[in-house]
């Protein structure tokens, strides 16, 4: 995946957009959506997105960036709360040298606590259950 690349409208993200594809979501409104990461690096890895149509940094508008800023700073005590983190990380990855893996931009905040590390990027399907406990948790938090 290289930066320039046109956005795909068949990109996972923008299919759970449309819910065409299944999601736990935790939080929505006008112009972002945050559900639950499928393949956690830590318990409660949340991803926020723009409703809009952009790839990456380099192609999102400054506004649709600044709305997942805003939604990912509304979530990241509530995901911390819920999970009972003494930290956690905020990343975004462009392009596919950088780790990035789906096509629509988008915010990880993931939880973290000392000597607890961090699954590889996208490698470990979560239990559906536990997901769904962790999404009820942090929308109580929300809330
Ligand atoms: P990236 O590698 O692009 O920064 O992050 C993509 C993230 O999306 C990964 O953490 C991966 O686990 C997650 N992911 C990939 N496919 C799906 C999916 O179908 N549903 C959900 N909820 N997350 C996904």
């Amino acid at each position: 995946m290289q930066l320039t690349d046109a956005y795909d409208p068949q990109n996972i993200f923008a299919r759970i957009l449309r819910d065409e594809m299944p999601s736990i979501r935790v939080y929505e409104d006008e112009m972002t959506l945050a559900f639950m990461d499928i393949m956690p690096q830590t318990p409660g890895h949340v991803l926020v997105i723009p409703r809009a149509a952009s790839t990456n940094f380099l192609t999102i508008s400054p506004e649709d960036a600044a709305a997942v800023m805003s939604t990912a700073h509304k979530l990241a005590p509530a995901v911390q709360h819920a999970m009972q983190a003494p930290g956690f990380m905020v990343a975004q990855l462009n392009g596919s040298a950088a780790g990035q893996t789906v096509p629509h931009y988008h915010m990880h905040i993931i939880p973290r606590h000392e000597g607890l590390e961090m699954l590889g990027h996208g490698t470990q399907m979560a239990d559906m259950d536990e997901l769904a406990e962790i999404a009820r948790r942090i929308r109580a938090a929300l809330t």
